[in-house]
């Protein structure tokens, strides 16, 4: 074919005839162009996916819903002062309302209430949420209809293994604890693990020969301990009281082989660290606060019992999740039992969010975002805001608390205690909570830490509004004292 034929053929319309002619020729470039592709496929067509979001999650199917129920509630205003959950109770038009921090109130918690107290009683340790709230692409959890049904999960004794391996490398990233060779179990918060613990370091109850095991603690303590011991007492342990009207007696005679002492360190309340008080007792670690946020980390704990919680570390109070570390594996085996028998491990649910909590905060260890690096900054002004007004006073004294060199910080910190254990000095105010009460403040009783009326406990780790509140009445009441010394703190 000429090229004077191809000139003619586009202008006169083409016959059966000539199409076939020409057939080859039309095929090539589709042949050419489809093995071009074969060869050299186009990359995809995507969207840039935001930060923290895989790409395999731009086709979203059955967690549409759910995840836009769950965007709709967090963007529910309740002005800073309040949050609204996908399980609050629905207001009018079906929407879940906001539930207000204390002393707010309103539809959108925007009313301040006058003359409310300052509430700083419990040790709930809401001034995490805001980290949360600032992460919460990356620490949302969408838990399927399925999601482990079973009893079972992939790990012994009820645990997620991939959970178990988090902790350790939690434990190694932040250098507060040795795993390495040691056993861990799961409970439901370490309220349930420290019952747990003393039923396993005791002696059986079916050996009528024993005495039971005396259960102590040094004061001021945790007044769980007593409280738990007490409830449970039986064949098999009872609560012995303090420490201090043993100590003598087991440093002068044998050691207190059938002790159970529990030791708190960093100690609620006074934030001190601490050591074992009576001489060869069994010793329970409680280190719920050896975290950055509220300690200097001077070496990793290397003990045979060591207790932790989640409540403390992610501020999740809720999940109830805490672990335990042991170096004996009869005493992990008798752990183990009590857990099976008492609640068939912790809910599998839990360990899927406290996963997510904890592979986060292992991502963020030392970088920026580093919730240690939040708590530790949160808490420290908070200390340091509340010992300026309390050093305008002479009514009122706060613990001493000195600046350590922290290994995870790898500088000298401030301190940044989780409460301030306040005593009042003068003579008539005995009952120190009373004496706050009266002024628009609820603390602990130092009395029920065994620690004396003239002490009491200020939660310094609830909501920032909390916080404000605390600040605002105890400035109030110290400048009654003196009025021109106290410096604004806000
Ligand atoms: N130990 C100490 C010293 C605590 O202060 C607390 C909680 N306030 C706990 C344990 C209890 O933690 P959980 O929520 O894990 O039961």
């Amino acid at each position: 074919m000429t090229p004077e034929d191809e000139e003619k053929g586009c202008h006169q319309p083409p016959t059966p005839c000539s199409l076939l002619h020409r057939l080859p020729l039309l095929i090539l470039p589709f042949s050419l162009l489809l093995n071009l592709l074969l060869l050299f496929p186009p990359a995809p067509v995507t969207r840039t996916p935001p930060e923290g979001e895989p790409q395999r999650l731009q086709v979203l199917t059955w967690t549409r819903h759910a995840a836009a129920e769950a965007e709709a509630v967090a963007a529910v205003n309740c002005s800073g002062h309040g949050r609204a959950f996908l399980d609050s109770v629905t207001d009018g038009d079906g929407r879940p309302s906001c539930e207000c921090n204390a002393c707010y109130s309103g539809r959108d918690c925007s009313l301040l209430l006058p003359n409310c107290a300052a509430d700083a009683d419990s040790g709930d340790p809401l001034f995490l949420e805001p980290y949360w709230q600032r992460h919460a692409a990356l620490s949302a959890v969408v838990v399927s209809g399925w999601h482990r049904m079973s009893y079972r999960a992939n790990g012994d004794n009820y645990i997620s293994l991939q959970l178990e391996t988090h902790l350790r490398l939690l434990h190694e990233a932040v250098g507060n604890a040795v795993t390495q060779g040691k056993f861990i179990v799961f409970g439901s918060g370490s309220t349930q693990l420290f019952n747990a613990l003393i039923h396993s370091l005791s002696p059986d109850n079916d050996s009528s020969s024993s005495s039971p095991s005396h259960v102590v603690a040094t004061a001021p303590y945790y007044p769980l301990y007593k409280m738990q011991t007490t409830l449970f007492d039986g064949r098999e342990y009872e609560w012995e009281g303090l420490t201090s009207d043993l100590a003598n007696a087991s440093s002068s005679s044998s050691p207190s082989a059938n002790f159970i002492e529990f030791v708190t360190s960093p100690n609620n309340p006074d934030g001190t660290l601490r050591r074992p008080v009576l001489r060869g007792s069994t010793v329970i670690h409680d280190h719920a606060y050896y975290w950055p946020h509220y300690s200097a980390i001077l070496a990793p704990s290397d003990e045979d019992i060591m207790v932790f919680t989640d409540s403390k570390i992610s501020g999740h109070a809720s999940s109830r999740f805490g672990w335990a570390v042991i170096k004996d594996e009869g005493v992990y085996q008798k752990v183990t039992r009590y857990l099976q028998f008492n609640s068939m491990g912790v809910s599998r649910d839990t360990q899927l969010r406290v996963l997510k909590l904890v592979k986060v905060i292992i991502a963020k260890v030392k970088k920026q975002d580093d919730i240690f690096e939040f708590g530790y900054t949160t808490l420290s002004e908070r200390w340091s805001k509340l010992n300026k007004v309390v050093s305008a006073s002479t009514r009122f004294s706060l613990q001493k608390l000195p600046s350590q060199y922290c290994s995870y910080f790898n500088k000298i910190r401030d301190p940044s205690p989780a409460f301030g254990w306040v005593k009042c000095e003068r003579e008539e105010d005995r009952d120190c909570a009373a004496v706050l009460l009266n002024a628009g403040i609820i603390s602990r009783t130092g009395e029920i830490f065994e620690g004396g009326s003239r002490y009491t406990r200020l939660s310094l780790i609830k909501t920032e509004d909390d916080m404000d509140l605390l600040l605002k009445r105890f400035e109030s009441l110290v400048s009654q004292e003196e009025p021109a010394l106290v410096a604004s703190t806000r």
